[in-house]
């Protein structure tokens, strides 16, 4: 018997209520995708309800379906695990289950519902509203609802989001929790290196991922791992004799120690479990290795969501409620997803259907198709491993002798994360396929200055010397901001002295200008005439062509690092504002991008109280129009909230309010109201070691550079990026024409700006007083 029926609180002007749920395992990064649902739900006008403990709520009701207020997801971008709860739910896996969950909804007035699970979470909420209408009959049959009850409810809206650390779901390339889960697993392998050198020994590690390999895949990418155990790409049948011969060949090369991943639902082609006591066997009998296991477990869940998972997350939340608003009866369930740079939304049982045929195929033995089941970038990152990791027959990927090019490679302007990463992908692949890489040691300035000395400005690179860099930060060839124009001369000369056929340029502004200048030059130097191509790379993420530099993820990363510890001590002190100084953009590049990019991204990520960038500007209006909010805000806090706010500044957003100035401006005008402070990061948005994204993804560019020089009559100079859903390379000469903003040294269209709202709207820096949102009627 369901609970007595409880009367709906009706009052004329009902506003909609939409519900939010977090089910499944739990992940970093659904906090933030609840609190974008709560606060852009009261934003458009809805009511926002929370359901806590999963399904378990949805049946059990009462307290666990909660209203929620703007306030009461502050601070949780930064806050690990989910707030709102999750459970396994035998119950909702039932009708009965699913009866009273659709009683409770209405009950609560909710008739729209926005969840974040796996692709078993979600499969429930297909079947739930697939069921919904045959629910309501059965309620009105039985007398637990009346027929006006159910009236305005006849119709359930449901939007899914994945949140999931294994990455696992199909039709998207991240779901929320993966880059967090693969930074921890990443801090933990970079540990583990080092003890595995000091002792020469080997270590198996096994990771999470039962019918999915991604996090192992891109755990051993990241960290340069000798070998990987994924489910969807078993080793042959031997196993054994391809991993000793591997692990031989790299020892041979004079490495010193051995990692090997081991995806929790590892298999052999023959279906039979592949475990991490197996592996230590053999390596210890075969290889004679000291050998240890580590199984990382459940720290890979923990801690807190790491940048791009915030930004995923809220941009995800904030599409989940507008496609909520525009459902009608006849729209198929949504789930939101993510392809490259563009978030999109894909028929819900689509999604679940194509990763639910990953585990068939599995069993099916056809593993072919279970890689092609994930999304295209799998299969080419399992691709990138195998050419630039896993180094054991040396002739068979080889080119013809004739083929065979010498490939220079230069760093340009200021060091960031993943600039080493893109290099040892890019001479490993070279290696591979038999060509000649050779760093330009200090970048051009080096190149023309030390052509006849005895220290060489060019060294040829070999495997075991760049196997190391992956995880490294700064640049270990040497980076340097000076252009070739300074000596155009001797650059080209040096081109033709050293017989490159080809070069491959990392960094950011300077890289593009050189590669323009180099280009112009072709006509008056012959030994120009070469492909180039250009991979952006710098934490200010400002080159023409493409919408993602690596190294922006690393410097992101540290930036929201930095804001959560100062906003921490703004809270213990409460009524405290910190205004922070971002991006490196003014102190290491003099002449750095004038871009808004990191401000504004890490303010999103923090819920920064405002963002200041160059493209806007600072003035005075602006500036009294914040500290009124400020004011009004701190009024109205009666002791319930101890976050602090934060306002991030770029440093070039104006010469005359540096962030010191804002401070006490805010200090001034408080009139010892609130407390102001400052506090500049500078050189740590550099970032130590790279990121597990700017690592993963200089890998995979790297490689794509490498493959864009090898193409047959290739003579073009390119700049590679991703554009909304695609990689692309632009011709060098079209994008300097059409998307080049020389003077303020950044793309003439940002893609990002258009984020500036919605993080000025979950951070209320516009919010009218409550009773003016308009209402959305049910
Ligand atoms: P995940 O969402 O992470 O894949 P589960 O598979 O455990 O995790 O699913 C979470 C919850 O979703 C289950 O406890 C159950 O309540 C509900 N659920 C899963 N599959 C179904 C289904 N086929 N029908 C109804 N509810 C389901």
């Amino acid at each position: 018997m369901l609970s007595p029926t409880r009367e709906l609180a009706s009052h004329p002007a009902r506003r909609r209520r939409i519900g939010v749920m977090t089910s499944g395992g739990d992940a970093p990064g659904m906090n933030a995708a609840v609190r974008a649902v709560v606060r852009m739900s009261i934003t458009r006008g809805c009511d926002s309800y929370a359901i806590y403990e999963g399904y378990d709520g949805l049946v059990k009701g009462g307290k666990l379906i909660k209203q929620m207020y703007w306030g009461d997801v502050r601070g949780w971008l930064s806050e690990g695990g989910t707030l709102i709860g999750t459970a396994r739910c035998l119950e909702f896996r039932q009708r009965p289950g699913r009866l009273k969950g659709a009683k409770n909804l209405i009950l609560n007035g909710i008739d729209a519902l926005v969840i974040c699970g796996g692709d078993g979470s979600l499969t429930g909420a297909d079947v739930f509203r697939t069921e919904w209408p045959g629910l309501l009959k059965e309620l009105v049959d039985t007398g637990e609802l009346t027929a006006e009850q159910i009236e305005p409810y006849k119709h359930l809206n449901v939007v899914g989001l994945v949140g999931s650390i294994d990455n696992d779901m199909s039709m998207t390339d991240a779901t929320i929790g993966a880059y967090s889960s693969l930074t921890r697993i990443c801090q933990a392998v970079d540990f583990i290196d080092s003890t595995a050198y000091s002792h020469s020994r080997a270590f198996v590690i096994e990771v999470m991922g039962r019918n999915c390999g991604w996090l192992a895949l891109m755990a051993a990418i990241s960290t340069g791992a000798d070998f990987v155990f994924i489910p969807e790409k078993p080793p042959s049948q031997n196993w054994e004799d391809e991993m000793c011969d591997i692990v031989g060949e790299h020892r041979k090369l004079g490495k010193r120690k051995t990692i090997v991943i081991v995806a929790e639902g590892a298999i052999d082609r023959e279906l039979n479990k592949i475990t991490p006591a197996m592996v230590r066997g053999v390596l210890e009998k075969r290889m004679c290795l000291d050998t240890r296991i580590t199984t990382l477990g459940h720290v890979q869940r923990g801690g807190s969501a790491c940048a791009y998972d915030r930004m995923l997350s809220t941009l995800q939340g904030v599409r989940a409620v507008e496609t909520l608003l525009a459902a009608t009866p006849e729209t198929p369930s949504y789930v939101i997803s993510i392809r490259e740079n563009k978030i999109t939304k894909r028929p819900l049982m689509e999604a679940v259907k194509l990763t639910q045929a990953v585990g068939v195929a599995i069993a099916e033995k056809d593993f072919d198709k279970a890689i092609s089941l994930r999304d295209a970038e799998f299969a080419e990152y399992y691709n990138c491993y195998r050419s630039t990791t896993m180094r054991s027959n040396p002739t068979a990927m080889k080119l013809p002798e004739n083929k065979r090019m010498r490939i220079a490679i230069v760093h340009i302007g200021a060091p960031a994360g993943g600039m080493n990463s893109a290099t040892r992908a890019a001479a490993a692949y070279c290696l591979t396929r038999g060509h000649r890489p050779f760093a330009l040691n200090n970048g051009f300035p080096g190149l023309c200055r030390h052509h006849a000395d005895a220290i060489s400005s060019v060294r040829e690179l070999t495997w075991i010397e760049v196997d190391g860099w992956i995880s490294k930060g700064g640049s270990e060839i040497g980076t340097n901001r000076g252009l070739p124009s300074e000596d155009m001369e001797k650059t080209a000369w040096c081109f033709e002295h050293y017989k490159f056929d080809a070069l491959f340029a990392i960094g950011g502004f300077e890289a593009f200008t050189s590669i323009s200048e180099l280009r112009k030059a072709r006509d008056k130097y012959p030994s120009l005439r070469i492909p180039m191509v250009i991979l952006p790379a710098t934490v200010s993420n400002n080159v023409p062509g493409t919408e993602f530099s690596i190294g922006s993820d690393t410097c992101l990363n540290a930036l929201i690092e930095y804001c959560d510890a100062i906003r921490q001590s703004a809270s213990a002190s409460r009524r405290r504002v910190f205004v922070a100084g971002a991006d490196l953009s003014g102190s290491v590049e003099t002449q750095g991008g004038r871009s808004g990019y990191i401000a504004t991204i890490a303010g999103l990520s923090i819920g920064a109280f405002a963002v200041y960038t160059p493209e806007e500007g600072i003035n005075i209006k602006m500036l009294a129009r914040d500290i009124d909010r400020l004011r009004e805000s701190f009024a109205n806090d009666h002791g319930q909230s101890r976050a602090g706010k934060l306002i991030l500044r770029n440093e070039r957003a104006s010469t005359t309010y540096t962030t010191e100035i804002i401070a006490n401006m805010i200090r001034e005008e408080a009139n010892t109201r609130f407390e102001s402070r400052y506090a500049i990061p500078g050189h740590v948005q550099q970032g130590g070691a790279p990121s597990p994204m700017d690592r993963v993804r200089a890998v995979r560019l790297a490689v794509k550079c490498m493959q864009f020089l090898e193409q047959e009559g290739q003579a073009e100079a390119a700049v590679i990026g991703i554009k909304g859903s695609k990689v692309v390379f632009s011709p060098m000469e079209e994008v300097e024409r059409d998307d080049t903003n020389w003077t303020e040294r950044r793309p003439k269209k940002e893609f990002w700006m258009d984020l500036r709202e919605i993080a000025d709207t979950l951070s209320g820096r516009f919010r009218p007083p409550d009773d003016s949102l308009p209402s959305v009627p049910a």
